[in-house]
């Protein structure tokens, strides 16, 4: 366009292209090509430069240039050279500051003038954002670098932004790799190094799919570490530009983790699982058996007299036979069954997939272990132990309730004898079960007339003459059959039926004593009081009653209470007691012996008899701590004035004895059985002609 302008003169021109020159908006000068000195300049230029026009014009183009480049190259244009060139360089200002510029020069040709057009785009302002962002990339990179976790930028797409050395370290990235920047080989390293290659691709896929995820996972490397996981969106003007992934070695923290966690569930000693891993165990196999119906056991194994082994070898040996118990227990274990120490000698046994049988042979070989003897220190010596088996689902469903089985079972085991193994016998349940029906069939009994009231003759060791009697409650039932006392009385007792039985039979046995009188026998009868009956609060009132309707003088009647009865509430029980005495009513004292009745406190007792357990009767006389304690009653009875009845007299021999040591009386089966009213008369019949003889 400027070649094209018509001729002119030289000034014409001059003026013409500082015209030009001045309308371009950035800095420009022109530069005649032949002087290479400043023909004109703009406002721009001058600005830039700090120089007025008037210095510049005439002055030559080299002396603003502040480069070594251009001073090189205004001295090649003087030389004839190419006038061309475009490059960021720098001018200097008047104040000797040097400015960044991108500097133009482009030859310009009009005739026989040539002129070199030098324009320049002041860079200043670029180069101070450019060394800002420098700043802030630098102070990135140092922040970057100053946390101690791994971080990773890249772009939506994944190509890598920035990471810092602690992620080249973690993920043990070759400087090679580094230095390349080949992302997708930064990418396959990664992908190679972790265990789950195929699941840590996914899950990265999955990653970059979401754009907004927050996330937090788990990468565990061959090289055994294990890296924690964050990654969050990175935003950029509020729209994510890319993500962030940060990475923690989280190794350390797991094995301290594991560590402690190992502690919390082994059996510091042994170094087998304790009882609370065997709770968690215990829970995980409930919960696959109830899944897939399979059966397991349990085992409670129990070293038998360990006390004597430490107090006779010390707890050192003890230690030492406990681990060895649990080496020996594990070798008779496949890999998947548990042993777990849950007590001083106790171990529980685990067996996965096992009915009674697979039970029982484990429990076999456990005995057959153990039967090996140990040897600590040249001694050596022998630890059986008992054990028990509780089997899932036949015994519980309950972890607790096998557990409580399987230790029930081994003291069976042990009670048995020792060094065997026992399952368990459900007697529990069927315990409650029957005492539920007792107690009902119970009170059918009495409501139909189903109890009868049976007695013992109670003889004179000195006459042998029958001085009274012993009633005797019995219950036929049509389908338990004949149900003895001991069985259903404690029921009764539980369910508070005894009240009732208790006053039926004490109604009973006055009404016979009664009716005996009437026939003109003085038989006094003994009545069983129990521990409930005796605390009902209208007892002694009842008693009298009963006494009253039936017309039987107090003292025919004797009451017969246990120690215990007359220990607890003993205020309350001296009262009541010393109220029946004052009425008249006997009182003796049943199974004397078996109970920690103190001698002062018999002493204030208005008690007319005791009466000895048959317990110490049946050793006697040969049993030296029988005949002992026989003695001893007798001695304190003397004392308290006390007439004493044995009780349970099956033998001569025993009679004999009770005779020597000065027993009052006796009632036993050698002389007779509790019997029906009938049939006692039958045997006092001939007493009452020889006495009438
Ligand atoms: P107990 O009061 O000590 O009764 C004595 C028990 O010994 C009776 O058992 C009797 O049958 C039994 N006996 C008597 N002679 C011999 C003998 O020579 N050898 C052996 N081995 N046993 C003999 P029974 O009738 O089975 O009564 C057991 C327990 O039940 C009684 O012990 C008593 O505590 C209680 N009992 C029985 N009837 C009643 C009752 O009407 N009311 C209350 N509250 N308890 C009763
Ligand atoms: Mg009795
Ligand atoms: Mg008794």
């Amino acid at each position: 366009m400027i070649s094209a302008l018509p001729e002119e003169t030289d000034a014409e021109h001059r003026a013409l292209f500082a015209a030009l020159v001045e309308s371009l908006p950035e800095p420009a000068w022109l530069v005649d090509s032949a002087s290479l000195r400043i023909a004109t300049v703009n406002r721009a230029a001058e600005r830039l430069l700090g120089l007025e026009r008037a210095s510049l014009l005439g002055r030559g183009a080299r002396s603003l240039a502040a480069t070594p480049e251009d001073l090189a190259f205004w001295d090649q244009v003087a030389d004839g050279g190419d006038p061309r060139i475009h490059s960021d360089t720098l001018v200097l200002r008047a104040d000797g500051l040097p400015v960044p510029v991108t500097r133009h020069v482009t030859p310009l040709a009009d005739g026989t003038l040539r002129w070199l057009l030098v324009t320049l785009h002041d860079r200043s302002e670029q180069r101070r954002t450019e060394a800002e962002r420098d700043t802030v990339i630098a102070e990135l990179r140092a922040t970057l670098e100053s946390t101690a976790d791994g971080i990773l930028v890249t772009d939506l797409v994944g190509r890598i932004q920035a990471f810092n050395r602690r992620f080249a370290q973690l993920w043990g990235l070759p400087a090679e790799l580094l230095q390349r920047r080949d992302d997708a080989a930064i990418h396959a390293w990664m992908t190679r190094s972790v265990e789950d290659p195929q699941g840590y691709a996914k899950r990265l896929a999955a990653i970059q799919e979401a754009t907004l995820l927050h996330s937090r996972d788990r990468l565990r490397l061959h090289s055994g570490h294990v890296l924690e996981r964050v990654t969050l969106p990175q935003w950029s003007n509020g729209r994510p530009t890319g993500r962030v992934y940060s990475f923690r070695d989280q190794s350390e923290k797991l094995a301290a983790d594991q560590r402690i966690e190992a502690l919390a569930h082994t059996d510091a000693l042994t170094g087998v699982p304790n009882r609370h891993q065997l709770t968690h165990r215990l829970a995980y196999a409930l919960a696959l058996a109830r899944r897939d119906g399979t059966p397991f056991a349990l085992l409670h194994v129990d070293l038998d007299r360990f006390r004597q082994i430490n107090d006779s070898f010390g707890s050192g040996i003890g230690d030492r036979v406990l681990i060895e118990t649990s080496e020996r227990v594990l070798r008779c274990l496949r890999e998947v069954d548990m042993l777990a120490r849950i007590g001083g000698d106790s171990f529980v046994v685990l067996i996965h997939h096992a009915d009674a049988r697979g039970a029982e042979t484990t429990a076999r070989r456990v005995l057959e272990v153990m039967a090996q003897p140990f040897t600590f220190e040249d001694t050596p010596f022998t630890v059986t132990c008992s054990i028990g088996i509780a089997l899932y689902p036949g015994d519980a469903m309950s972890a607790d309730a096998l557990l409580r089985h399987a230790e029930a079972a081994m003291r069976g085991a042990k009670e048995g004898s020792r060094g065997g193994f026992r399952f368990h016998q459900p007697r529990v349940e069927v315990d409650l079960r029957s005492r539920m029906r007792l107690d009902h069939a119970m009170r059918q009994a009495l409501a139909q007339k189903h109890f009868r009231v049976h007695y013992q003759p109670q003889i004179d060791l000195q006459s042998g003459q029958i001085i009274g009697t012993e009633a005797l409650l019995r219950w036929r039932d049509a389908e338990l059959g004949e149900v003895p006392p001991a069985e259903f009385i404690p029921v009764a007792e539980e369910s508070g039926f005894i009240v009732a039985i208790g006053e039926w039979v004490l109604d009973r046995a006055v009404r016979q004593a009664a009716d005996w009188l009437a026939q003109g026998w003085r038989m006094p009868v003994s009545v069983n009081v129990s521990a409930l009956q005796f605390r009902q609060p209208a007892f002694v009132d009842g008693v009298a009653a009963v006494l009253a309707a039936h017309g039987l003088p107090a003292e025919l009647l004797e009451l017969e209470l246990t120690e215990s009865i007359l220990l607890r509430d003993a205020d309350g029980a001296l009262q009541r007691v010393q109220a029946l005495a004052e009425r008249g009513v006997r009182l003796a004292i049943d199974d004397f012996g078996t109970g920690y009745s103190s001698l002062g406190y018999l002493k204030r007792l208005p008690i007319s008899r005791l009466k000895i357990d048959r317990s110490f009767v049946a050793g006697l006389p040969a049993d030296a701590s029988d005949a002992g304690i026989v003695r001893a009653v007798m001695q304190l009875a003397q004392a308290l004035r006390l007439r004493v009845v044995a009780e349970g007299v099956e033998t001569p021999a025993q009679r004999q004895f009770l005779r020597d040591v000065g027993c009052d009386e006796y009632q036993g089966f050698l002389y007779a059985a509790a019997l029906d009213s009938s049939a006692f008369e039958q045997r006092l019949v001939p007493q009452l002609a020889e006495r009438l003889q």
